[in-house]
């Protein structure tokens, strides 16, 4: 290579270097003016770069930079978030510590060895969420009592000897509408709880019994499809949760299983331990799902064959129930499906929630 290559290199490596300090410097700047807080971490969690908005948020000032991020955020639910990273994607909802008025979401994402923490402000998207929920709880709760009412008196009317018989078409249609609803307005009932009870206290949940209990239940709903129901316990180990709403999420996968397999099919229930915690399954070998619906399943009132699902006195709401009741297991469903074939619908409940058995 000539002298006069060698200077042209170097004066092109020049420039191509001072063209990423260039783009790094725009980047920086575009974080630096962004609204949301941006705090770059170090691999044993110290403060390495920050812009203004979690200078402001953290009351940080330059001699912080290597102090641990924990010194600056004490939220006992943040700590937990980091050190799990059990919902890295959902990132951790918390009220601000310094205005308890104001709602942050906080999302760390991997960065080569460090890490990237953003901090969002989402206090009006709060506000929306509590006012939705609000809205779908007082309404359910407010047509609860005219229900009950009109149950009552459909009640009372049906089996009378003088109603005219051009009535009776009606009356069936009045009575099974309001049943419908009446089911609708129960469903939205526990969903609310179930959101608003984020953190309930935990009570030992024995799964042989429950799950016992949930097998006879489904016994008593087959008779008309006659599916063969088997119940698989391989572990004795139990959960800590409530039960009550397990067993409403549980008994929903299950009867789903029965509702969505032509007569006679197989059905099979299982709890198994896994390296990871416990898994819970219902498989069946029913109508089965086609690829492009299961992602939205969990969505409310999201119903493939809204027809089917009325004639079997769906709501459309009991995926939306399991999942939320999974969530607060630190659960996902996990769904497995070919149409025509049948389904697998199932959950691993972590090691953190669940209580192992006493060794026989
Ligand atoms: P629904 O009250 O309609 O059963 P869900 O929320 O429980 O509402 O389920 C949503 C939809 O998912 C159902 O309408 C049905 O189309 C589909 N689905 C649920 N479980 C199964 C299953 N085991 N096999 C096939 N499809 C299912």
């Amino acid at each position: 290579m000539t002298m006069e290559n060698e200077q042209q290199g170097m004066q092109q490596d020049q420039v191509a270097q001072q063209d990423v300090m260039g783009q790094l410097k725009k980047i920086r700047s575009s974080l630096r003016a962004l609204q949301d807080a941006v705090i770059l971490l170090n691999d044993d969690d110290s403060l390495e770069w920050w812009n203004q908005a979690a200078e402001d948020l953290l009351l940080l000032q330059s001699n912080d930079k290597g102090k641990c991020i924990f010194d600056f955020i004490t939220v006992p639910e943040f700590r937990q978030y980091y050190q799990s990273m059990t919902k890295p994607n959902d990132g951790v909802h918390m009220a601000s510590w310094r205005d308890p008025k104001r709602y942050l979401k906080c999302e760390l994402t991997p960065f080569g060895d460090e890490k990237l923490l953003i901090i969002y402000d989402v206090t009006r998207l709060h506000h929306l969420e509590q006012m939705r929920r609000d809205f779908v709880a007082n309404v359910s709760h407010e047509l609860r009592t005219p229900l009950t009412v009109m149950m009552g008196y459909l009640e009372n009317f049906s089996g009378q000897p003088d109603m005219p018989p051009h009535w009776q078409r009606g009356f069936e249609l009045m009575t099974q509408q309001t049943a419908r609803m009446n089911r609708i307005v129960n469903d939205l009932l526990l969903l609310s709880r179930i959101e608003i009870e984020e953190t309930h206290e935990l009570h030992y949940i024995d799964m042989t019994k429950l799950l016992t209990h949930i097998y006879d239940d489904a016994q008593a709903y087959n008779t008309e499809y006659n599916h063969s129901i088997h119940l698989q316990i391989d572990t004795y180990d139990g959960l800590y949760g409530s039960e009550m709403y397990l067993n409403s999420a549980l008994s929903n996968l299950v009867i789903n299983a029965i509702k969505y397999t032509p007569k006679g099919g197989n059905i099979t229930i299982s709890w198994a331990r896994t390296s990871d915690g416990c898994q819970f399954s219902v498989e069946d070998d029913g109508i089965g799902i086609e690829p492009q619906h299961i992602a939205r399943l969990t969505e409310r009132f999201y119903r493939i064959d809204k027809g089917r699902s009325r004639a079997t006195g769906g709501t459309g709401l009991g995926l939306a129930i399991v999942k939320h009741v999974l969530y607060q297991y630190d659960a996902n469903l996990q769904i497995e499906s070919t149409e025509g074939k049948g389904s697998t619908f199932s959950a691993v409940f972590p090691i953190s929630h669940v209580r192992t058995a006493a060794p026989l």
